[in-house]
């Protein structure tokens, strides 16, 4: 078992909750429970899936691109096999052999976090033009803000887990992230060489 320390911060507004559906988008989801600010680790894990899925081929790993239950058994059936990244991230199934070897905490704001209020219009995607009394407010996290949480590998599979892992990291850290906010990540002391990049943030922007 292996801990892994990340953090990751917003470049850009990142407003709360989402109306997308989680499995079929890389989103992060920010969400208030009981006054708390946090984000999902099901949300990181969706768009980690999503990562690796992109990443795989780049490192040898298989993969079946496949994020939704359904398509799921069906491309490694075609491919028969299970795939890398369904192996590490688990799938629909029998849960003794197809459980996830990847725990994710939820992400807590290292500080207290000054929400603001955005005003948005709703459009009307058929007549390409703000809706009538489409005006709405959403509550909005400000850039730079500082979220922590921890990855824990339950098995590193001698070491492939490790690094599809860390392949996912990067894509991640490297591709746009999240539908309309610039997400950026970092890693605490990243265990493979190839990978220590992770250790910084990739933009140098905040305060
Ligand atoms: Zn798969």
């Amino acid at each position: 078992m292996r801990r892994i320390g990340v953090e990751l911060r917003n470049l850009s507004l990142l407003t709360m909750g989402s109306a997308y559906p989680r499995l079929t988008l890389a989103d992060v989801n920010t969400v208030r429970i009981g006054g708390e600010i946090l984000i999902p680790g099901s949300s990181l894990k969706g768009a980690l899936r999503t990562a690796a899925h992109r990443a795989a081929g780049k490192f040898g790993f298989t993969s079946c691109g496949q994020v939704e239950p359904r398509m799921i058994s069906r491309a490694h059936e075609a491919m028969g096999r299970v795939c890398d990244v369904c192996e590490l991230f688990g799938m629909p199934g029998v849960p003794s052999n197809s459980s996830s070897k990847l725990l994710i905490s939820n992400l807590r704001p290292k500080l207290d976090v000054p929400t603001i209020t955005v005003t948005r219009v709703s459009l009307d995607p058929e007549r390409g033009k703000a809706r009538e009394g489409g005006l709405f407010t959403v509550e909005a996290i400000p850039p730079c803000t500082l979220f922590e949480g921890e990855i824990t590998l339950l098995s590193d599979g001698n070491g492939k887990y490790l690094k599809l892992l860390m392949a996912a990291l990067d894509e991640l850290a490297n591709g746009s992230f999240g539908r309309g906010a610039i997400v950026e990540i970092r890693v605490r002391d990243v265990p493979l060489q190839e990978f220590k990049h992770l250790e910084s943030w990739r933009w140098d922007i905040c305060p």
